[in-house]
């Protein structure tokens, strides 16, 4: 029946743009199968998911929103979503996202713009539902779905969750395997669930997370029962308020949101102590030479012989009007300039002065952040976004920069490998949502849903 209901929702909401491809015979199949079961103790049991068009489902299209993946439906499934079915989740379908997950409001994707849910007060514009993780957002605000998958390159599960009003993790590199993930940046990359509230989080992240023999650089820990530890008792905790993040033109309702939300900590019991990140500056900039670089390489292999769409070739075309005509065809406008951009910066005259450049500053910032834990603090906390959602076609026809500085908060969190969660915490003078942002201790997700759970 919950199936059943998402099913029908979903048919009733294809205006918001959030499923690109629905799988209702697999959904109910897998809900038939979950009430077969019965209450056997699985964690997810029945319980119906949207996933990410970035996460391989077997034999079901994945495209990661790109025309150069048309028509691929991968012979294997990747491990998240291997293990949330094990888990006894039922999959609704797959969801919109910027192409490849490069950008910031969903525009990106070649299935057009997903829409966000919520509008302005007394305004009928729409406005986007973030990015790239966009219709993952959209889906889960709009009560589409229980949960959903998103992954996080520099801000792709916050962000959104930040701009719909609802709550997404980003857990520590290595936390969740990445095997069978359509790969942007690959030493930035971390899935995590997008959802309702902190607890279906923990929930989620649990049964995604875990060692994965496929996944080199996943860890070999233990999972903690996050759900567990949502005590809400923060007493004795101490929280860093990073002075970096406080920039010129952000604008009154979240400089609000973020003094409410110390507040409300400070009320519960944690220490606030004021702290400096001092290389955050440098962040977007290695951001945006680190990622294109990593997307470069990583996009190589769509050559029109191994996945996808294939160009149309004249007689006479060689090997390399073939790369040269699908990859024009396949890849859209933003994944075009990441390309140049990322082969660019790896180029011999120029990987000195950018991408080695970038990497040194990556590892200043790592720094900065094990400063302050060493320190003795707990979590920090600052705004996840610049400005709550925007219109559609706002940013993506200004100049790419002004999408860009949309990561500003959540980017150094992904240079330095740590966990990092989006909590919605009020609304602006228009009634939008906005969230803010608590970044933890390596590993320590647990304790960092039990922060953010005494914010909500
Ligand atoms: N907006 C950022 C970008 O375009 C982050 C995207 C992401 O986290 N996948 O690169």
């Amino acid at each position: 029946e919950l199936t059943e209901s998402c099913l029908s929702q979903i048919e009733q909401a294809d205006a918001l743009g959030a499923f690109v491809h629905k799988t209702p015979e697999i959904a109910l199949e897998q809900a038939k199968a979950a009430d077969a079961r019965g209450h056997d103790g699985a964690d997810l049991n029945g319980i119906p998911l949207g996933i990410k068009d970035l996460f391989c489902t077997k034999g079901v299209p994945t495209q990661a929103a790109s025309g150069i993946l048309d028509g691929f439906k991968p012979e294997y499934e990747s491990t998240v979503t291997n293990q949330l079915f094990n888990a006894g989740a039922v999959m609704l379908g797959k969801l919109n996202m910027d192409e490849f997950a490069m950008g910031s409001s969903n525009e990106t994707s070649v299935y057009g713009n997903a829409v966000n849910p919520w509008r302005r007060s007394g305004d009928e514009a729409y406005l986007t539902p973030g990015g790239s993780s966009g219709g993952s957002a959209a889906a889960v605000a709009a009560d589409l779905c229980l949960g959903a998958t998103g992954t996080d390159t520099g801000g792709s599960i916050r962000q959104p969750a930040a701009f719909t009003g609802i709550t997404g993790i980003k857990p520590t590199y290595g936390r969740v395997s990445r095997w069978g993930i359509v790969a942007f940046a690959s030493s930035l990359d971390q899935a995590g669930p997008m959802t309702k509230d902190v607890r279906d989080a923990a929930i989620l992240l649990g049964a995604m997370s875990g060692h994965d023999p496929k996944d080199s650089t996943s860890a070999d820990l233990p999972v903690p029962d996050f759900e567990a530890m949502l005590t809400g008792d923060i007493r004795g905790k101490t929280i860093g308020i990073p002075k970096e993040y406080r920039m010129e033109g952000t604008p009154e309702a979240i400089e609000k949101l973020w003094e409410d939300g110390t507040a409300m900590l400070k009320d519960a019991g944690a220490k606030i102590v004021d702290i400096s990140l001092p290389h955050t500056k440098y962040a977007l900039p290695a951001y945006y030479v680190i990622a294109p670089a990593e997307a470069s390489s990583n996009l190589a292999r769509y050559d029109g012989v191994r996945f996808g769409h294939r160009a149309k070739l004249d007689a006479g075309d060689g090997i390399t009007e073939m790369y040269e005509k699908t990859r024009a065809e396949g890849f859209g406008d933003e994944v075009k300039r990441r390309v140049m951009v990322g082969t660019y910066v790896l180029s011999a005259g120029f990987y000195d002065a950018y991408y080695n450049r970038a990497r040194k500053v990556r590892a200043l910032i790592k720094r900065d952040f094990e400063a302050v834990f060493a320190d003795g603090i707990d979590a920090i906390l600052t705004p996840a976004t610049p400005s709550a959602a925007f219109g559609l076609g706002e940013m993506i026809d200004a100049d790419p920069i002004q999408m860009y500085l949309n990561d500003v908060f959540t980017v150094t969190v992904n240079l330095a490998g740590l966990p990092g969660i989006s909590v919605p915490t009020g609304v602006d003078k228009d009634g939008l949502p906005l969230g803010l942002q608590l970044i933890g201790r390596p590993w320590e997700e647990g304790d960092l849903l039990n922060t953010a759970y005494a914010l909500e």
